[in-house]
């Protein structure tokens, strides 16, 4: 069986319609049955242990600590509201929170792997919303003060009454295939036997198809001509969509931009399927966490034709 796409898959009703009604949403935050997951820092709170998961806390958590914003709501389960809650006014957590017995907060993208996927999710979107919110105290049209509303599902400007949405911003990345061949890269900084697909943010007045054959171009001096979805990733660092793509070369001869990327190469199925199955110390591809990897593994097993 696949694995699933990483930090998608959330189990939580995200209760956008409910979220609009100002008694609910009280209920919900008043309620001892609600749920609240710790962030610092933009880390969330994990248990210790052989299993990792996502450490719940009680309101009394955080209740007494100065500076805490208000939770976000990031939906129900069962009945029960689960809020994500940003404790980074506190200086060290472990020690003032009495937990590091239990629990400890985590670098996201290093302990994925380690999460069950619908954990895995739902600290993607506490991440996301979390950060964005630390980032609008002010109106980007007036310079006014902000307020989260709807439990944290947009922010109002109290001078000018501008409304602000939490942004997903979109990014091409692509596989980039020629016959029975397929061009990976890659970029600076990275291990040396590292190679993945292409990626660039999609840019204004641009639609997807243009952004994969634009950013190919740039950073392989490839040309692409037909361009097909495979499949999607949220990516909350801090909070993009990953849109997986197989990209048809019109040719083979690369020009790499290195300020973009320190290599790139033509790779048979083979070398890829070796890569994968860490048969070959001198190449690898990125983990299964990765929305590249799944690219990768479909066009080695042959079901993006
Ligand atoms: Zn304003």
């Amino acid at each position: 069986m696949r694995p699933p796409i990483s930090f998608a898959g959330s189990p939580l009703d995200r209760e956008n319609l409910r979220r609009r009604e100002r008694a609910w949403l009280e209920a919900q935050q008043k309620s001892p049955e609600s749920r609240y997951l710790p962030l610092w820092r933009l880390q969330p709170l994990l248990k210790r242990g052989d299993e990792r998961a996502l450490a719940w806390a009680k309101r009394e958590f955080f209740e007494d600590i100065e500076g805490v914003p208000e939770p976000v709501l990031l939906g129900t389960r069962d009945g029960v509201a689960h809020f994500a809650i940003d404790v980074s006014s506190v200086e060290r957590p472990d020690e003032s929170f009495g937990i590091a017995d239990v629990a400890s907060f985590e670098d996201l993208r290093a302990s994925v792997a380690l999460l069950p996927a619908g954990d895995a999710a739902i600290a993607a979107q506490a991440r996301s919303l979390v950060d964005w919110h630390a980032r609008h105290g002010h109106c980007a049209v007036c310079g006014g003060h902000t307020r989260s509303v709807q439990g944290g599902a947009n922010r109002v400007c109290f001078d000018c009454q501008a409304e602000h949405f939490p942004r997903t911003d979109p990014v091409a990345i692509a596989i980039v295939v020629h016959g029975d061949r397929c061009m990976l890269g890659r970029g600076p900084g990275w291990p040396e036997t590292m190679f993945s697909a292409l990626a660039g943010f999609v840019e204004a007045g641009e639609n997807l198809e243009e952004a994969v054959r634009r950013e190919v171009f740039e950073e392989s001096g490839v040309r692409v001509g037909a361009v097909r979805y495979v499949c999607s990733q949220p990516w909350p660092f801090p909070s993009s969509l990953m849109i997986g793509c197989i990209g048809l070369a019109e040719s083979e001869e690369i020009a790499i931009d290195h300020a973009e990327l320190d290599d790139a190469r033509w790779f048979t199925r083979d070398a890829l399927r070796a890569a994968l199955e860490g048969r070959r110390p001198d190449l690898s591809v990125p983990p299964p966490f990765a929305v590249a990897h799944h690219l990768i593994r479909a066009w080695v097993e042959g079901s993006l034709e």
